[in-house]
């Protein structure tokens, strides 16, 4: 047998109502924002990732999926959603034709890291972007909106994190700072860390090797270090976020995992998950559009893992227990084109319905009638022909109607719940 890819992971049909429920909340949710749907392809050059993401980061070092394609170029399948919505952003110009831009994806990222619970090779996000407004009202609006998702899923436990990592200006001297506090404890760092304090030592922070963490928790805040607009931006956000009842705790640690935000970041932690407690995370990104030749313009946005998601809420709630309208049983051969008539007409009016043409007993059309979830089961035997009848069996009260073969469409859609 052919097995699935490590990392990789099936979503069974057992686990699609759950599943489509996450996305449908999600696109619900967002649209009630203002957001609009974009679908960018799932690969793109290297090249984008490279420069959109940080070359100097976990993701672009070490995890993605890349190859030489036949010909000759080099792509990679998509780490996560940003850089390649900017690029179509970009691409397509759409900043001309609406200078504040709100958009979302949803769809599979790949990154080959270590997988563990709540970590794949392959996930999926619901990605939110807000372009050419930096407002900290946008901020506020954009944290809510990741909040609000969670709120109408259900999710229960979770924690809004917030932090704000300056702009290039106070990051530069702060820097400096984090430089001078780490070089007395080079030697105990990872290899990792060691060159991230050359090239980028806003990256130690964020290493999650125990030594490391350690070093990192008695390291100063950058918070400490925010230039005055940068201060009054943030506290800004967090007055904004009080006006809409949004909890959350300050995380002055917090840098985020990939090079390119300024000012505010965001995650939303659920502590049951462990090391990999992140359900999401975002922030702003002033600089990053012009970075993938597009205009000055500021951005802001996060990124909600849904597998992670899933795992807060459980399997067994009601709302994804399967059902479906009717289920008809054909009780005997001489009823089976009966059965088959009725079937597809009931479908055609707009009814979810099920039918084994093949079962024989009435129990075992009753067994497939209850795993399918059946609201009613239409039976149909020899008595029932003989009166141009069906038996209508409501699942829940137990009670039997006959119906006229030709008032049943009229009589189901009446019925139904
Ligand atoms: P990031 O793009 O790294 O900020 O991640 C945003 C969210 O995507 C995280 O909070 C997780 O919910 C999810 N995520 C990131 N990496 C993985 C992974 N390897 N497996 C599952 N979910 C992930």
């Amino acid at each position: 047998m052919i097995r699935l890819i490590k990392g990789f992971h099936d979503i069974l049909p057992e686990d699609t109502p759950k599943w489509d429920f996450l996305v449908r909340t999600a696109k619900a949710t967002l649209e009630a924002f203002g957001y609009r749907e974009i679908v960018p392809p799932i690969m793109e050059r290297t090249e984008l990732f490279a420069r959109g993401i940080g070359e100097l980061t976990d993701i672009v070092e070490k995890e993605m999926y890349t190859f030489e394609d036949k010909g000759g170029e080099t792509l990679s399948l998509r780490p996560e959603a940003t850089a390649g919505i900017l690029r179509a952003v970009v691409e397509h110009a759409l900043l001309r034709q609406d200078p504040i831009l709100k958009l979302y994806a949803i769809g599979p990222m790949f990154r080959r890291e270590r997988p563990s619970k709540g970590r794949f090779r392959q996930f999926f996000q619901v990605d939110a972007e807000v372009l050419g407004d930096d407002s900290p009202q946008t901020d506020a609006e954009t944290i809510l909106a990741a909040y609000c998702i969670m709120e109408n899923i259900g999710a229960q436990g979770l924690m809004m994190e917030i932090n704000s990592v300056g702009c290039p200006v106070c990051r530069a001297t702060y820097r400096e700072v984090l430089r001078n506090y780490l070089e007395p404890h080079l030697s105990v760092l990872c290899d990792d860390c060691r060159r991230r304090y050359e090239r980028n030592p806003l990256r130690v922070l964020d290493c999650k090797v125990d030594r490391c963490v350690e070093i990192a928790a008695k390291a100063p805040l950058i918070s400490n270090r925010l230039d005055e607009s940068c201060r009054e931006h943030f506290d800004a956000v967090k007055r904004s976020l009080e006006l809409v009842g949004v909890p959350f705790r300050e995380e002055p640690r917090m840098v985020r995992g990939l090079d390119y935000y300024t000012r505010t970041a965001f995650e939303i932690v659920h502590e049951e998950l462990g090391r990999s407690k992140a359900v999401g995370g975002g922030g702003r990104y002033d600089n990053l559009i012009k970075e993938l030749g597009g205009p000055e313009v500021s951005g802001i946005g996060f990124a909600i893992g849904l597998e992670r998601l899933s795992m807060g809420i459980p399997d067994d709630d009601p709302r994804f227990a399967r059902s479906i309208d009717v289920y008809v049983a054909p009780v005997g051969d001489n009823a089976l084109n009966a059965c088959f008539t009725v079937v597809n007409a009931l479908r055609r009016a707009g009814l979810s319905c099920e039918a084994r043409y093949t079962a024989k007993s009435l129990k075992s059309h009753m067994r497939a009638a209850d795993r399918c979830g059946a609201q009613r089961v239409i039976m149909i035997g020899e008595d029932e022909l003989a009166r141009n009848e069906a038996t209508v069996r409501d699942m829940t009260t137990k009670e039997q109607t006959p119906v006229k073969m030709d008032e049943l469409v009229n009589f189901l859609l009446g019925e139904k719940r």
